[in-house]
């Protein structure tokens, strides 16, 4: 028997294609917000029993593990994972034509089990078959590795072979591909072809979620490279008016994925007004992203939560009774969270933290955009603040992209920093930051620091994991933040609401715009720690225990994946 006809493929009603999954830590197929997202969102379709199936690529390499030297430099270490140890290989194959010859595709499948039982399949898409070429077994090995020709022939087998898999497992019925960001673009394609060129067939039946305003995250593929891997398939020449083929003669996935899509929105309602701004010809709608709930609160605050709102794993909107619980049971819990990130980092590098001081966290991808050094601009500032008001510790983490020369710089200069905060505030960058790393850092920290140039932070996603956990963000006022903060009730801004930027096709030119306000925002930053954050922890403890419960009631009962699928299913796909 098929073990895959247990997924009754006639029911599946939306697929859901994403580049990246995370969905637990030992699967490394993520690098970072994208993929988490992912994840959580096919936990939740399982949760609320959402007809989906998932499609994704193997990456048997993974995503490297981080290792940071004693002068800050990051070393790449390769991950092997045994995927037979998670998933079942099913024994249909398609294949993708790629540079002229046929490449089998095979599919792994995970089966992400709702709270009720309910599962959704992720098929994970893996070109490794004795049958293929030595290149093309490759081609399903590494996230985000190699040249743009290898990212392109991935594309084609998620976009291409992603579509042609789910007919050959008789997925008949789908109402709706959705596309989690442009990578999957070439699934357009394949529709086009399924249905004669019909393009409102097909862009009723697509769904393309943009996901930042970040140049590098559009990808452009050079257009004889695309040529030459596509050979015949490659024919929407004529399609240079709508900028899928752009002045520079490249491919935009973007582009391809806006075209084809009747339903586009971007992650945050900031961001779905920036991406509106970058693509006036197209109406772009915006649902928040969220984060699972279930995932990302820690084991003592489940305790709580247990006890007083016993239906939370199932109704996230239930959260909103956190009210309700006694304020020194949320302290308990979250200061039992911090022993254990501290009990954590004791084991692993050998340095104590103390508990009873304040730790702000500051941990995301290594990408300039994020500003991770804004905190340390002013290292003597910092000192004194930290002397003055109390005390104070900082606690780093993320993994730079392995060709981000910029990043990696960041973390050396993290690293030094450190040196010269050493004997008056400790500081600590926790290599290989990770799904399991991430859920002690969000949980056990006091504050979750966040300081991107505006509006490049698209949504965000730690914040909420934080927020969901009672810890209070401090964070410029981009992305999902701007939904999610009350001044002084679930946590505090920083810089100005609104700065002059420059959108619209020169999306290049909104970094530059905001790095002028790196000056502003470190003052206000240091300003609202000094006389603020500091007092309110130390001398009023109280008002941020009330912080800590609004941070659950208000934020962790909207800004989850369970709202975030609600609103997908009732706007963008049985529409
Ligand atoms: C949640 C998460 C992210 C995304 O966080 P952002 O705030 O969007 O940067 C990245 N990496 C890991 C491991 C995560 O858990």
């Amino acid at each position: 028997m098929n073990p895959y006809s247990i997924y009754t493929p006639q029911d599946r009603k939306v697929a859901y294609f994403s580049m990246e999954v995370g969905l637990q830590p030992e699967i490394p197929t993520y690098s970072g917000g994208l993929g988490i997202l992912a994840g959580d969102t096919l936990k939740s379709f399982a949760d609320l029993s959402v007809p989906a199936i998932g499609v994704t690529l193997l990456y048997t390499k993974g995503y490297f593990h981080q290792e940071i030297d004693s002068d800050g430099n990051q070393i790449e270490v390769p991950v092997e994972w045994d995927p037979s140890n998670f998933m079942t290989l099913l024994t249909e194959k398609v294949t993708v034509d790629i540079e002229g010859r046929s490449v089998l595709v095979q599919a792994w499948v995970y089966p992400v089990k709702g709270i009720t039982g309910y599962t959704v399949p992720v098929l994970f898409l893996d070109t490794n078959l004795a049958a293929n070429e030595p290149e093309d077994r490759e081609i399903s090995a590494y996230l985000y590795g190699g040249d743009e020709r290898y990212r392109l022939k991935q594309e084609v087998v998620l976009g291409f072979g992603g579509a042609h898999m789910l007919q050959i497992l008789d997925h008949d019925n789908l109402q709706a591909y959705h596309m989690n960001e442009g990578h999957a673009a070439l699934l357009t394609l394949e529709l086009m072809d399924r249905y004669q060129q019909d393009l409102d067939k097909v862009k009723a039946l697509c769904v393309f979620t943009t996901h930042t305003p970040v140049p590098a995250g559009h990808d452009t593929f050079d257009v004889d490279t695309v040529r030459d891997v596509l050979r015949d398939r490659f024919h929407f020449e004529d399609l240079g008016h709508s900028n899928i083929i752009d002045t520079d003669g490249r491919l935009n996935m973007t582009y391809l994925a806006l075209y084809h899509a009747e339903y586009i929105n971007g992650v945050a309602q900031k961001h779905g007004e920036i991406s509106q701004k970058m693509f006036p010809e197209y109406r772009i709608d915006a649902i928040t992203n969220g984060i699972h709930i279930r995932t990302w609160i820690c084991d003592s605050m489940a305790a709580v939560l247990d006890s007083h709102i016993p239906n939370w794993r199932q109704d996230s909107y239930a959260l909103r009774n956190a009210l309700d619980i006694p304020r020194v049971e949320i302290w308990e819990a979250h200061q039992a969270a911090k022993r254990e990130l501290f009990d954590f980092i004791e084991a692993q590098y050998g340095i104590s933290m103390d508990p009873d001081v304040l730790t702000i966290g500051f941990a995301r991808r290594a990408a300039a955009y994020k500003r991770a050094t804004l905190l340390l601009r002013d290292t003597e500032r910092l000192k004194k603040i930290a002397s003055r008001s109390g005390r104070l510790q900082i606690l780093y983490s993320g993994k730079a992209h392995p060709a981000d020369a910029e990043g990696k710089a960041l973390i050396q200069e993290i690293h030094q920093a450190g040196g010269q905060l050493n004997d008056d505030i400790k500081m600590v960058y926790i290599p290989n930051y990770d799904m399991y790393r991430a859920k002690f850092l969000v949980s056990g920290v006091d504050i979750w620091l966040n300081t991107p140039m505006r509006p490049l932070e698209a949504s965000g996603t730690s914040g909420m994991k934080a927020a969901a956990n009672g810890v209070v963000n401090f964070s410029v006022l981009d992305g999902w933040w701007i939904e999610g903060y009350i001044e002084g009730v679930t946590g505090w801004s920083i810089g100005p609401r609104r700065v002059k930027t420059e959108t619209g096709p020169a999306i290049h030119d909104v970094r530059e715009t905001s790095a002028a306000y790196d000056a502003l925002d470190a003052d206000d930053l240091y300003g609202k720690l000094e006389h603020q954050i500091l007092p309110c922890f130390y001398e009023d403890r109280s008002r941020w225990m009330n912080m800590m419960a609004y941070n659950i009631a208000l934020n962790g009962s909207f800004f989850n994946t369970h709202r975030m699928v609600a609103q997908y299913v009732l706007e963008a796909y049985f529409q």
